[in-house]
């Protein structure tokens, strides 16, 4: 049966801010297709705003337009299409928003985040199981990430759909769909961060605050938290940050220096999508470190890199998407951490909105005053 669901639709990008005046952002009623073969309808509780999802509205990123935007959310399966063992019907999920085929040579060799037929629907605004679920007046709306987390129902993949196995607070489980599954993949999975190791994070948003805390757990002993806004560095400090280095009033390469004996971090992690901070981060690394890139650019932005210092000192630049996460099997395992009351949120969730609140929303996070806020839906 198609249902209606309000869901907050983008129609034209690249609009000037305030957002709160050019409201890039629309709450509309659209129709939504039932399920398909391989797809859930979930009822969407709570959803997070990401800097993708401004990266999107700013025209950086460039998704087919109209789109309902989000991709960080937690709901309920209220109906499962047909050939679906996982989710069931009433299970509470957390959303991927890497979707992904189980076939190909990517998704064989575990590294779903890079399925081929999951990138291409998620450049086309599609589900990975074929077109698109909402309606407006009869016109295709597209999807964004295979998610579209702002919106009262969704359907999606059924592979998208991670079942939670803990009764948890569901304000908090949607950041289980992005801002922490990609900082704790990124430590755990990808840099494989050492006990007793150096990390310097640049960035403290969502993503650089989890990367602190994911670095706390797996035991680096020096957490140095960089950033050019002065209560995201107070809240690394309450996360477990060791140092901070404020990059507007000093150079955090040479700090980070400074704060490692002279050699540099043994990892540093990219979190702002700023090239210039990609450079930064490198050459904050020690010889023979890694510097794992984690921020949003366009296609066309280029960082620059002294290569001498990639082969003559041994460093590692790595890239990660979602933390190349196995969503399936990673996303409980953080959650278990959570449950155990070992990740830490209230520094991160900043505020609890409505719907019809993202354009404000959106303002407060491209100036750095909030860091998540959540979507309540209800
Ligand atoms: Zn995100
Ligand atoms: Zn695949």
């Amino acid at each position: 049966m198609t249902l209606t669901t309000r869901g907050a639709v983008v129609q034209k990008a690249g609009l000037p801010r305030p957002y709160s005046v050019s409201r890039p952002v629309a709450v509309m009623e659209l129709e939504l297709l039932p399920p398909q073969r391989g797809e859930v309808l979930v009822e969407v509780e709570a959803a997070g705003l990401c800097h993708s999802d401004l990266a999107l509205v700013e025209g950086v990123r460039r998704p087919p337009l109209p789109i309902v935007l989000g991709h960080e959310c937690a709901g309920r399966v209220v109906e499962v299409g047909e050939n679906v063992a996982s989710p069931r019907k009433g299970e509470r999920v957390v959303l991927s928003f890497a979707q992904s085929c189980g076939e190909c040579v990517y998704c064989l060799s575990g590294r779903p985040t890079i399925c081929d037929a999951g990138r291409a629907a998620n450049y086309e605004g599609k589900l990975v199981t074929g077109g698109t679920r909402f309606r407006l007046n009869g016109r295709e709306v597209h999807h964004h990430l295979g998610v579209s987390a702002f919106s009262e129902y969704i359907v999606v993949p059924s592979s998208s759909a991670i079942p939670v196995p803990f009764d948890l607070p569901v304000e908090k489980l949607a950041l289980f769909g992005c801002a922490i599954p990609t900082a704790f993949g990124a430590v755990m999975n990808v840099a494989h961060v050492n006990l007793g190791s150096s990390v310097a994070v640049f960035g403290c948003g969502g993503l650089g605050l989890n990367l602190i805390q994911a670095s706390k757990i797996v035991g680096a002993t020096q957490i140095i938290a960089v950033d050019i806004i002065e209560n995201k560095l107070e809240r690394a400090l309450k996360l477990g940050a060791t140092d901070v280095v404020d990059a507007s009033k000093k150079d955090p390469v040479a700090e980070v220096k400074k704060l490692t004996e002279g050699r540099g971090a043994d990892y540093c992690f990219e979190a702002t999508g700023d090239t210039r901070v990609m450079t930064q981060a490198f050459l904050a690394t020690r010889k023979g470190g890694t510097t794992v890139i984690l921020g949003v650019t366009s296609s066309e932005d280029r960082v620059e890199l002294p290569s001498w210092l990639i082969m003559g000192e041994e460093r590692r630049v790595l890239g990660s998407y979602m933390g190349s996460i196995v969503p399936r099997r990673d996303i409980p395992v953080i959650l278990n951490l959570f449950s155990q009351g070992r990740i830490r949120l209230e520094e991160v969730i900043t505020g609890e909105i409505r719907l019809d609140e993202l354009n404000e929303a959106l303002d407060r996070l491209a100036e750095g005053v909030a860091v998540r806020q959540i979507v309540r839906m209800k």
